[in-house]
């Protein structure tokens, strides 16, 4: 599939969903992609966003693509914290102390989502639901811009569950009047759509017929 397949898909989605297609905007996950594939699969048609889920190699690309805006959406580690003001937003919030170590080096506060493990995977990153009032009560004390939440679905659930896993994460969202809802994937991003996701991050579907 190429990438205006994919905008007809998360249109169709949201027209059935009864919701505007223009609240969701594409991430397209260009991890493990050089810059020139990334220039001929997303940029030739147009301004989107580029997700990378690794500091070291979305540091060159950065460099590689000085037009481009990229979102961070991996892994966060206090030592890589300083780099997190050269991304226009970070999806993967998800330790108090990691915010603050962002929040002292950068030079303008950093627009972040929370990650939440909605799903409850002991292996995953994220503040668990229960956790998420404590944290959104101190990143609030933060000179950062806190406009959402984020989650990753379980892999290979069936859809009953994954659609309960994106039903609870824009409750929890509308339940702390944030706006942004960055939720799934190339496998799963249809039913995000239908459960209010804002943002998609879709990769392997985008980069498929390279
Ligand atoms: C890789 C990745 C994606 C994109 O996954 P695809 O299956 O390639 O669409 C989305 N979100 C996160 C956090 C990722 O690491």
């Amino acid at each position: 599939m190429a990438l205006p397949d994919v905008l007809e898909r998360i249109a169709a989605a949201a027209r059935k969903a009864g919701r505007d297609p223009r609240e969701i905007r594409l991430v397209a996950v260009t991890k493990g992609h050089t810059p020139e594939e990334i220039e001929r699969a997303v940029l030739r048609f147009g301004d989107f966003p580029l997700g990378e889920s690794r500091v070291q190699e979305a540091l060159p690309k950065i460099e590689a693509l000085p037009a481009a805006r990229f979102h961070f959406i991996g892994p966060l580690q206090r030592n890589k914290a300083r780099f997190m003001e050269r991304f226009e937003l970070v999806h993967s919030l998800d330790r108090v102390r990691v915010a603050e170590a962002i929040a002292r080096r950068a030079a303008r506060p950093v627009a972040v989502l929370v990650e939440v493990n909605v799903g409850r995977e002991p292996q995953k990153h994220g503040v668990l639901p229960e956790d998420l009032p404590g944290v959104l009560d101190r990143l609030a004390e933060l000179p950062l811009v806190v406009r959402g939440l984020m989650t990753v679905a379980p892999r290979g659930a069936d859809p009953i569950r994954l659609r309960g896993v994106f039903a609870e994460l824009s409750r929890l969202a509308d339940r702390y009047n944030l706006p942004e809802r960055s939720m799934g994937m190339s496998e799963d991003f249809e039913l995000a759509v239908a459960e209010g996701a804002t943002l998609v991050r879709i990769g392997r579907a985008i980069f498929d017929e390279l």
